[in-house]
């Protein structure tokens, strides 16, 4: 039980150094085309980009189906791709880009420099010159920015947005 928690949360630490590199590459790479859905205003709700939710899902379905049996590592594998799909939904979709209005601005630095860390990526509406490709780890420079924003986060946001 012990080594399966450590699997899961290897594979949740190795989640976002793939969705990472595969942002970086392979969406602002060959997978544009679906990627720039999510890089231009919508049309609808859902977005060709959506695709990679079921993309990951069915990898982790994929994992409990032949995991389970034996409880093996890769039910442990399935865990940590779920849990990383879960959180990336929630503070990607929900908290940033509000796709059902559940959560509100956050007043905590971390949550408030991963915004201002996506916004900025979104600020390149094309396939190339865009930044922050991670989810969940930000850099350094957003937190500062984040902390200095802080009190007067409404200016801060607005120039970030436009
Ligand atoms: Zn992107
Ligand atoms: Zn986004």
């Amino acid at each position: 039980m012990i080594i399966g928690i450590g699997i899961m949360l290897l594979t949740f630490g190795l989640m976002e150094v793939k969705a990472w590199l595969m942002h970086k590459y392979v969406l602002h790479g060959f997978l544009w085309k679906l990627h720039r859905s999510h890089h231009t205003p919508k049309k609808s709700f859902f977005e060709w980009n959506d695709l990679f939710f079921a993309y990951y899902g069915l990898l982790a379905m994929l994992c409990f189906i032949y995991g389970s049996e034996n409880m093996d590592f890769r039910f442990w594998i399935g865990a940590g791709i779920s849990l990383y799909g879960f959180l990336y939904f929630v503070v990607h979709d929900l908290y940033i880009h509000r796709r059902l209005k559940i959560f509100g601005k956050a007043d905590n630095v971390y949550l408030r420099a991963l915004d201002i860390a996506h916004r900025v990526h979104h600020k390149t509406r094309g396939r190339d010159g865009s930044e922050s490709f991670g989810m969940l780890w930000v850099h350094p420079k957003f937190i500062r920015l984040a902390k200095k924003t802080a009190s007067q986060r409404n200016v801060a946001g607005g120039t970030l947005l436009n």
